[in-house]
């Protein structure tokens, strides 16, 4: 088995038996998402406890790419920091933005490693990216300080 089949099956298995979906409370961020020229739609909460992101829950259609994506993300972020979370979505986008250039550091990234083939066509890349930025939505709703009036 080639690298490219192997990421296929790590990217298959995640849209056949997405992790942590479904829609949980408590949650303090809240996004949803949506790429028309797929048809892909997610609707994702945060929940933080101090500086760890406690739960990542989320309901989404669409392509297994986008769907893969989106349980990929759940496994690295969930129980991480909220610092870890952000430069590993820094990471993430970079290597989507990559063209198919870029180098996956499986340490940091992990299963999600194998969307770097996807990173070669770009209306495949709003696809893996989707979650990611909803990702990225609720948790600036999450852990956005109320501003004194
Ligand atoms: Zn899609």
């Amino acid at each position: 088995m080639d690298l490219d089949e192997l990421y296929q099956e790590v990217i298959l298995d995640h849209y056949k038996r997405p992790r942590g979906a479904g829609l949980r409370e408590p949650y303090e961020g809240e996004s949803h998402q949506v790429n028309p020229t797929c048809g892909d739609e997610i609707t994702l909460r945060v929940h933080v406890e101090g500086d760890t992101v406690a739960d990542v829950s989320y309901e989404n259609v669409g392509c297994s790419i986008s769907k893969a994506s989106a349980s990929v993300l759940y496994e690295l972020a969930k129980g991480s920091t909220v610092e870890d979370a952000l430069s590993r979505l820094a990471e993430f986008t970079e290597l989507m933005n990559s063209k198919g250039r870029g180098e996956a550091d499986e340490e940091t990234l992990e299963d999600a490693v194998a969307f770097t083939g996807v990173s070669k066509y770009p209306m495949r890349v709003k696809c893996a990216l989707l979650g990611w930025m909803a990702f990225k939505d609720a948790l600036v709703h999450a852990t956005a300080t109320p501003v004194e009036p």
